[in-house]
This record gives C-alpha cells, structure tokens and sequence, in this order.
C-alpha cells in the first residue's frame, strides 16, 4: 500500500464521518441537516454529493480516526488534521457543512466546508490544502456526478460555488461544475475538453463574477473550446435564482439565455462606455483581442462577421485589427 492510497483510505473515511454525523448526530441534524434544507437542497441531492457535517469540537475527528487506526501522518497530509505548537492534533474543520470533493473517478480528495455562522470574521468556505492528491487547479468540483450528461449533452455549465452546482443539479441540469477554491485554470479547461468541446459560464451576477467571466471567456476561447455566457440580475448566483424562480423556470432561463461571447463582451463593455467615442473604439479591439486567441481561422472569420454586424464597423478594417493583433503575439 503506497501513500498515495493512505490518502485517498484517510479522505474517504473522513467523508464517511461526516456524512454520518450530518445524518445520525444530534447536532448534525439540527444544525447541518437543517441549514441544508432551509437552503432548499432535496435529500437525494444531499445524498448524492454525500454533503456532511463537522462536529464543532477542537479533535472530533482526529480522535475517531486514531481510535479507527487511521496514521497521524497522513491526516496531516491531506490536512484533515492540523498539529499545534504543542504537537497535538486538531481538526481543520469544526462545526462547518462539508462538501466532498471527489475526483473525476469518483475518489475523494478534499474537502470544502461552509461556516454556518455569519460573523463576518470567519472565513465563509475553509478548503482543504494542496496534497498528493488534491491539486486545486487540476480539479472542478462536481465533474464525477456531471461527466456522463457533459458528454450526452455536448455542453458543460461552468459555476463559481459548491452551492450552485448542487442547485443547478437539483434544477434537472446535471453537466454542471465548478471551479471551486480557485480562479479557472487552463488545466480545468482541459479537463472538461474531455468530455465535451462546448462549456456554458454562470458566474455570480456580481462585479468579481462579470470580471472572472471575462477572464474565464478568453481563456477557453484559446483553448479552442467553443464559449457561451448566461447572466444572472445583480445580486444572483446560479443557486440563488434557481431558488427564486423554481427549478423548471431556472433550467428554461439558462437554456434560452445563452449569449455567444461576443455579444455577451460587447453588452457590458458597450454599457460602461456609454456614447463615448474613443471608449467605444478601445472596446472594439478589446473584442477583436478575443477572437485573436481562437486558433480556428475559420471560426475566428465567422465571428469578425459578426461582430461587425453588431458594432456597425466594417470586416475589412476589424479583419486588418486582426491580423495587427495575431502578428504582434508570434
Ligand atoms: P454560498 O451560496 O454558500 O453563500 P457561494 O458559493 O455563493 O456561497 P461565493 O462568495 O460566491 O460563495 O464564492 C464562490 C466560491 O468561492 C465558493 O463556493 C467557494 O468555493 C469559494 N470561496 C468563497 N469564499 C471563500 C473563502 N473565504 N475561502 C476560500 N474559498 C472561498
Ligand atoms: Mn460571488
Ligand atoms: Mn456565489
Ligand atoms: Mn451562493
């Protein structure tokens, strides 16, 4: 038995401790269990994704995982349990929901857990640390219970948060992940470029979720995956407007919502710029910027036209920007 596997034997029996605590525990259910249903998550779906709960205690789990002959060492590794300047071991996660992340076979490999509290002190979301086997930036939480709809559907959402994914997945919408704990990574785009070569963004209707939409949008543009955008009203995420509006007028919303990313670029960058005209001409290349990092020509030629359709500029001189823009970057 190598480390590595100690790893993975130690993550699952630490989801295995908390899943039944949120079930079986007095305080796992009135407070875990019930947060999760007044957050309007279905049983099944909490089953599905094995959410759990962590005792508020300073060793809870570090003590049954030592009394169930789990190694000190390799709690330590995957950050489970963290050692004090005393030596003494004590648990990462403490009276927190935990989100479970497996990897795209199904192991788990880290952990997120949620506060319940709303001081706005305490960090919202504790994560687990890099390990052996828990590389943020190779991971989208989500992908185990997503990829098989991913493929059927030739499309994966890509979200911001472990609650949207649950959400979205409840709403019927099952080839969703997110990026969880992370800005998107180029090694996360490949990764879903398994499965399908078109990826939807629902980012957070807020300015920290436009702006990494934009960065999201460029990077899978040049990663020659095909990119659309569906926003959300101020103030929404995926999860929040599914709860609003319901789950079958969530999934009508973001199936008939979807912009191209040209049009979804030239929607905000035009509405900060007003009638401006030096702004207006600065946005113009901002776009072209974008079509330059698809290295499909023929794509690349589809979408000049239409970009000059909607700014009222003509081809030739966005095709001359272009090929400005491609010969400076070789
Ligand atoms: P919720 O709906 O539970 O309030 P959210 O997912 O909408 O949470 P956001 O603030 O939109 O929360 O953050 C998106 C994602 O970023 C989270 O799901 C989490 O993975 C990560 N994140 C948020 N806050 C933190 C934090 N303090 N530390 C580490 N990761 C965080
Ligand atoms: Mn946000
Ligand atoms: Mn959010
Ligand atoms: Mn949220």
């Amino acid at each position: 038995q190598n480390a590595r596997e100690s790893l993975y034997v130690v993550s699952q029996f630490a989801a295995n401790y908390f899943e039944k605590q949120l079930w079986e525990s007095e305080d796992g259910r009135a407070i875990g269990l019930s947060y999760f249903k007044e957050r309007g998550f279905r049983e099944d779906i909490i089953r599905k994704f094995n959410l759990g709960y962590s005792p508020d205690v300073w060793d809870a789990l570090t003590l049954e995982a030592v009394n169930q002959q789990h190694v000190e060492t390799f709690l330590e590794k995957t950050g489970l349990s963290i050692r004090n300047d005393k030596g003494k071991l004590y648990d990462r996660f403490r009276g927190r929901v935990m989100f479970p992340i497996h990897n795209f076979t199904g192991r788990i490999i880290g952990f997120g857990g949620r506060t319940l509290k709303t001081d706005k002190n305490v960090p919202k979301y504790v994560n687990s640390p890099e390990s052996d086997i828990y590389h943020k930036s190779n991971v989208l939480y989500g992908l185990y219970h997503a990829k098989k709809a991913t493929r059927d559907l030739d499309n994966c959402y890509l979200v911001e948060g472990y609650a949207d994914v649950l959400s979205v997945h409840q709403a019927g919408v099952e080839n969703v992940v997110a990026s969880s704990g992370t800005s998107l990574t180029i090694e996360q785009i490949k990764l879903i470029s398994r499965f399908t070569q078109n990826i939807t963004i629902l980012y957070d209707g807020d300015a920290a979720g436009v702006k990494a939409s934009l960065r999201g949008l460029d990077m899978i543009l040049e990663e020659g995956l095909n990119v659309k955008v569906v926003s959300f009203p101020d103030g929404h995420d995926p999860d929040s407007y599914m709860h609003h509006v319901g789950a079958s007028e969530f999934k009508h919303y973001i199936e008939n919502n979807r912009q191209d990313f040209i049009l979804y670029k030239a929607n905000i960058l035009l509405a900060e710029a007003g009638n401006d005209p030096i702004k207006r001409a600065e946005i113009i290349r901002d776009i072209v910027e974008s079509i330059a990092k698809i290295p499909d020509n023929i794509k690349a030629s589809v979408f000049i036209r239409e970009c000059s359709h909607l700014l009222a500029i003509e081809e030739r001189i966005l095709l001359s920007e272009l090929n400005t823009i491609k010969s400076a970057k070789q």
